[in-house]
């Protein structure tokens, strides 16, 4: 694949450069199937953050990959090689929404617009617990329809801890879109910090510059940790307060995405923004269709499947050892039904259910074994809720013991929950040909 890289990856056809970020080029594709044009995110391994986060970042990825949001940019495909990644995603083809910005600041119904959308976008992730964490003008773009699609969800977590040491900002621009919190290290909350960039993201809309602005970068840091920035005349007042509680430098009392939406500017859009010109209508559309898709599960196809299969294998991008230890599927059943069906096999196989928290079950065995206390951790991630994707992975204990326990075991005692192991896929199209189970009958829900 490599060797043909300036022209095709595996069946896509390399365009013009489109974009360079710190860490990835991205290029325009098409692909030769099916003629789509895509865009090819291309990230040196190297560049990648080669730590703990891992995890998360696979985490990420994979229920990236399962969700879809009119507002954020779909990644369909994840390819590596021995030394790079490519991250094959929905071409956005009105390029950046700061372009526009740079041309002039917007009206308010047009700022009201692309921040409505942004919010929904940003809601949709939060709820599946994904956080951008680097929301900033290259990764809010626009489609053909000047729809925004924020892009990068769930792979700015692949550059965080780089982001994250401060002497980057200095080398790779300004730190101006970033909350207090983030830029003193202290750890913080994803979702809030969200918030506080999606405020500077508000204000350089509808003001067409930068609420923390210093050429001096320490002056500019010691702004943005009073919120020390002053608004424009023609900010509307209802507009003034919101902005305020967004960019408020206590994550702990800053607003919520729930408050944001109950926010008079927030509603007032709703009610009294520029009919004529379609602007909220569009906004809206496009949003309503995001809620349909929220509302039902995802409409997995043959495609999506090999998410979970090994073709999807984000262990290989990292070479890491985890695909041994770790096993994953989807189910489609209630949580309620989730969680009991994991405590009923804890008893069964002599475990108890040590820890219990923000989806996270730890399975730990009564007895010692070879290598100590045998521990399984469950991670349960809701896509949507009759949708979760379960992973579970030993965190102590003998391997062998683990691989055994869970093929005579834990894999029998699933079987009538689990909608989709991964890999499955793979082996069932070795097989049988399609169809696999239909994604989009509910009867088994
Ligand atoms: P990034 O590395 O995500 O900051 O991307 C660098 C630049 O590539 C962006 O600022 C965009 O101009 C462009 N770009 C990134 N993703 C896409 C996409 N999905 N469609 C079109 N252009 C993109």
């Amino acid at each position: 694949m490599e060797n043909k890289a300036s022209v095709m990856v595996q069946s896509y056809e390399l365009g013009r450069l489109l974009g360079q970020g710190t860490f990835a080029k991205v290029y325009y594709a098409r692909n030769t199937v099916n003629n789509q044009s895509v865009a090819i995110k291309v990230i040196d391994k190297g560049k990648i953050t080669k730590t703990m986060l891992i995890d998360r970042i696979k985490r990420e990825i994979s229920i990236m990959r399962l969700v879809r949001h009119p507002n954020i940019v779909y990644l369909y495909e994840v390819m590596a090689t021995k030394t790079k990644i490519y991250f094959v995603l929905e071409y956005a083809k009105g390029g950046e929404l700061f372009d526009k910005v740079a041309k002039g600041r917007l009206n308010e119904d047009v700022a009201w617009k692309y921040f409505y959308q942004l919010i929904h976008a940003i809601d949709f992730c939060h709820s599946r617990g994904v956080y951008h964490r680097d929301i900033k003008p290259e990764n809010l773009l626009l489609d053909e329809n000047e729809n925004l699609k924020v892009s990068d969800f769930g792979l700015s977590a692949l550059v965080e801890s780089e982001r994250r040491d401060g002497l980057l900002h200095t080398i790779c621009g300004t730190p101006a879109y970033v909350a207090p919190e983030v830029i003193s290290r202290k750890g913080y909350d994803g979702a809030k910090a969200d918030i506080w960039s999606c405020g500077v993201v508000l204000f350089v809309l509808l003001a067409g510059y930068l609420p923390f602005h210093d050429s001096n970068l320490m002056e500019m840091y010691r702004k943005i940790e009073k919120a020390d920035y002053k608004c424009p005349s023609w900010f509307p007042r209802e507009m003034r307060r919101l902005l305020s509680r967004m960019l408020d430098p206590n994550p702990v009392t800053r607003t919520s995405i729930a408050m944001i939406r109950q926010s008079s500017w927030f509603k007032k859009g709703l009610r009294s923004m520029n009919v004529r010109s379609g602007t909220k209508d569009d906004a809206i559309a496009a949003v309503s269709d995001g809620n349909q898709e929220m509302d039902r599960p995802p409409t997995l196809n043959a495609f999506d499947l090999v998410s979970l299969s090994t073709g999807f294998d984000l262990s290989s991008l990292f070479e890491d050892d985890s695909r041994k230890k770790e096993t994953l599927f989807t189910c489609r059943k209630p949580a309620s039904v989730l969680l009991s069906k994991l405590e009923e096999i804890a008893k069964l196989v002599r475990f108890r259910v040590q820890k219990k928290e923000a989806g996270l079950l730890r399975l730990e065995a009564l007895t010692e074994g070879k290598k100590g206390v045998l521990s399984i951790d469950t991670e349960i991630y809701e896509v949507t809720s009759s949708f979760y994707l379960v992973e579970m992975k030993k965190s102590n204990g003998d391997t062998l013991e683990y691989q055994k326990i869970l093929k005579e075991d834990i894999r029998p005692a699933l079987q009538d929950i689990v909608w989709v192991w991964r890999g499955e896929h793979e082996q069932q199209q070795q097989r049988k040909p399609w169809p696999r189970p239909r994604p989009n009958d509910r009867s088994s829900v």
